[in-house]
């Protein structure tokens, strides 16, 4: 089999392997929409190839067509692709105009003008801008190593297309012929250099989504799916990285132990739907009076162990004041406009190895505090004895 044979039947096997796989992901991630995009696109870089070799047994009105379109379909889906990828959204309006428009300059120089270098220009320099202006748009968001990678991937194909662009119009346009180019060393240079470009583009993102959906079931693991808030595992994770900091281990800190009261009969009353509502509402309210330092665990049912970092107890008792005095004025529409009530137990800690005592002392006072009413914020004794020796020696 002659070398520019093979590479024309290899070329829209990879294109098409790629489409399987980024159709395979979308299958089980339906939410990430730019796979949808990159398989179609890769699907019509294997349509272009396929294209190129049954050339030769189409009429000629046909045959300008067999690639061009594919090829800035293929473009056009990569870039909108990337854009969703990185934004959620994409500018197709301005790709499908740009595309449509190379098409139609395409066509004038088959049929108006017969002009094979015109016709190399407006589709090299028509897919050299949409990557370039991908790449270029998106620089802001592409921050971690894995973004720079992708964009220097994308330049540097954009790149080497204008090369060979230049390189076909200046020195081998005026030789060659529409009846040669297919059997042609370029031919094979430029089936050579397209896959490649997309192998390496394809490697690239299929890295970039491995870490997206690893990222996604860490994120899943560790937090609870009611609320939002971490779970216990979440903790631990959020903990470690708390306890590598040097100034967060000798920094003070304090926990609050929040539990709603009398919960058992909000589900009993109104339902256990409303009850998740009124827990979802009350982590929501957690998490916005809470820092971007601090975080919100869902420690069991309807109790909640909020860390408040850099911060004593008196800090802790005016975030557990505030929430406290927040909740008992929002009424619960799947509670007849009922509100609902909480108790908290404050503690304070230094360093990771008394945490545990923290949390233990916490859940004491919050006993304390249901014991004395409930609706109430009540501090851990052990402080309060401390406060007020110092009070004494002042
Ligand atoms: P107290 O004021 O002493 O805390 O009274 P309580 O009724 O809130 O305390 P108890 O611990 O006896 O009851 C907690 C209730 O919270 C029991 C359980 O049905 C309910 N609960 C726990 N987890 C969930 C949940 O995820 N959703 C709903 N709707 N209810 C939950
Ligand atoms: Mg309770
Ligand atoms: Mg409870």
């Amino acid at each position: 089999m002659q070398a520019q044979s093979y590479f024309q039947l290899i070329s829209p096997l990879i294109f098409l392997a790629f489409s399987c796989g980024f159709a395979v992901l979308w299958h089980y991630a339906r939410d990430v929409i730019a796979l949808r995009y990159y398989a179609l696109s890769y699907f019509l870089g294997a349509c272009a190839f396929v294209g190129n070799f049954l050339r030769p047994l189409m009429p000629p009105v046909v045959e300008i067509y067999a690639t061009s379109p594919f090829y800035i379909g293929m473009t056009v889906l990569f870039c909108g692709a990337t854009f969703a990828f990185y934004r959620g959204h994409a500018p197709w309006k301005t790709f499908w105009l740009a595309g449509t428009a190379m098409l139609a300059l395409i066509s004038w120089y088959s049929f108006a003008v017969d002009n094979i270098a015109s016709r190399i220009v407006v589709m090299h320099a028509g897919i050299f801008a949409m990557m370039v202006y991908t790449a270029f748009s998106l620089h802001r968001e592409m921050t971690r190593r894995i973004d720079r990678v992708l964009q220097a991937i994308i330049v540097i194909s954009a790149i080497q297309l204008v090369c060979r662009g230049a390189y076909i119009v200046f020195y081998a346009a005026p030789t060659l012929t529409q009846a040669d180019f297919p059997q042609s060393t370029l031919a094979l240079l430029l089936h050579f250099s397209v896959s490649i470009v997309a192998l390496a583009l394809a490697l690239c993102l299929f890295v970039m989504f491995g870490m997206k959906f690893v990222a996604r079931l860490t994120l899943t693991s560790q937090t609870d799916p009611l609320t939002g808030a971490l779970n216990r595992r979440g903790f631990e994770a959020r903990l470690a990285t708390f306890a590598d900091e040097e100034t967060m281990r000798n920094s003070r800190h304090a926990v609050v132990m929040a539990d709603l009261d009398r919960f058992k009969s909000v589900n009993d009353t109104f339902g256990h739907e409303a009850g998740d509502t009124v827990i979802r509402a009350f982590a929501r309210l957690l998490g916005s009076v809470a820092r971007e330092c601090d975080f919100v665990v869902r420690w069991g049912g309807e109790e909640f162990l909020v860390v408040i970092a850099h911060a004593d107890a008196a800090a802790a008792h005016l975030f557990a004041e505030t929430v406290r005095t927040a909740l008992e004025s929002i009424p619960h529409d799947c509670l007849r406009g009922k509100s609902v009530t909480a108790s908290f137990g404050i503690a304070a800690w230094q360093g990771e190895k008394s945490l545990s005592n923290a949390i233990r002392d916490a859940d004491m006072a919050l006993y304390r505090a249901k014991h004395e009413g409930r609706n109430r914020v009540c501090p851990n004794l052990a402080e309060m004895d401390g406060n007020r020796s110092e009070a004494a020696v002042a």
